[in-house]
């Protein structure tokens, strides 16, 4: 078996867990996050993201606080995406017999901080030892029944949509200075956004952008099975090169699907909304960037060259 890439990957996994029948997961592995229904109340979401020393981060880099606060913005930035609030988050870490008591301490300040600040109470996990440091976060959020965004609601007409800028975190990674750098370290999650996006403007379909736009576009369109166009003015971080603003991964920005009618404010509690294109009839996750073909050249670890 060989693996082309990490959606294909998510397809086998598909195929072999299936979805069990009587189950109450009413959206099971393929979008920012599982959707579990009890019998009354609120949808529960669930998502979770692993961070890793050397692939994720470096240690010479990043701050240990900072590696905290990424490790559970990555999963609140899928709740997010699903306009859920977030509840709860379980934490567990591995590290090597070497690491320092202020590295560790550290690290789990910047995380409880963000948990705290957003609702994500640390509410458990476990902890091993390992050669190189590594965590795996789940974050637990609430939504109103059958209300969650989700990736395959978009639809012919419908207009596409960013939040924020794209391509600082490429920046950042790059240059490991200023506005872009502290944008790689610490990815502001939009929960508000994803409330608003949801409860008021009525969004079609969302993914939060932590690929890259080329990569989680084509993922949305493809879920959705519809076309994309990018037609708009990219809001492109400052200083970062269309490049990174295509494919560069890690902005956790909010990229969504709205009813052409919809009046979209230009901003959201200060983070920019930009209509960039349109959704269309077409092969299910075909892309176009200014008349020209967008392949989704954003970050995905099990792709075999970087640019299939
Ligand atoms: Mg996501």
């Amino acid at each position: 078996l060989k693996l082309t890439g990490e959606v294909e990957l998510v397809k086998m996994i598909q195929r072999l867990a299936g979805s069990p029948a009587g189950s109450r997961v009413v959206l099971g592995i393929g979008d920012d996050a599982a959707i579990y229904r009890p019998k009354t109340g609120d949808d529960l979401v669930f998502t979770t993201d692993m961070m890793i020393q050397d692939v994720h981060f470096v240690r010479a880099t990043h701050p240990p606080a900072a590696v905290g606060h990424k490790a559970l913005a990555r999963g609140l930035s899928d709740l997010a995406a699903m306009g859920a609030e977030p509840r709860f988050s379980l934490l567990s870490v591995a590290f090597p017999m070497t690491a320092e008591r202020a590295w560790i301490t550290a690290f789990f300040r910047g995380f409880i901080r963000l948990a705290r600040d957003t609702g994500a109470v640390l509410a458990g996990g476990d902890l091993a030892r390992a050669e190189r440091f590594f965590c795996d976060v789940s974050a637990c959020g609430a939504v109103a029944q059958g209300q969650a965004l989700r990736r395959d609601g978009a639809r012919p007409g419908d207009v596409l949509c960013v939040s924020g800028h794209l391509g600082g975190s490429a920046l950042g990674l790059a240059s490991r200075r200023g506005a872009a750098w502290r944008r790689h370290l610490r990815p502001n999650p939009r929960l508000d956004l994803g409330i608003f996006l949801r409860e008021t403007l009525r969004a079609t379909a969302a993914i939060d952008v932590s690929d890259g736009l080329s990569l989680d576009l084509y993922r949305l369109c493809l879920a959705s099975g519809v076309a994309g166009r990018i037609d708009g003015p990219l809001p492109v971080f400052h200083g970062a090169t269309m490049e990174q603003a295509l494919h560069g991964g890690e902005d956790y920005e909010l990229l969504f699907t709205l009813p052409a009618k919809t009046d979209l404010p230009s901003a959201y509690a200060g983070v920019p909304l930009t209509r960039i294109g349109t959704i269309e009839r077409g092969p299910p996750g075909y892309v176009e960037f200014r008349g020209e073909p967008l392949p989704p050249l954003g970050y995905d670890h099990f792709r075999v060259s970087p640019h299939p």
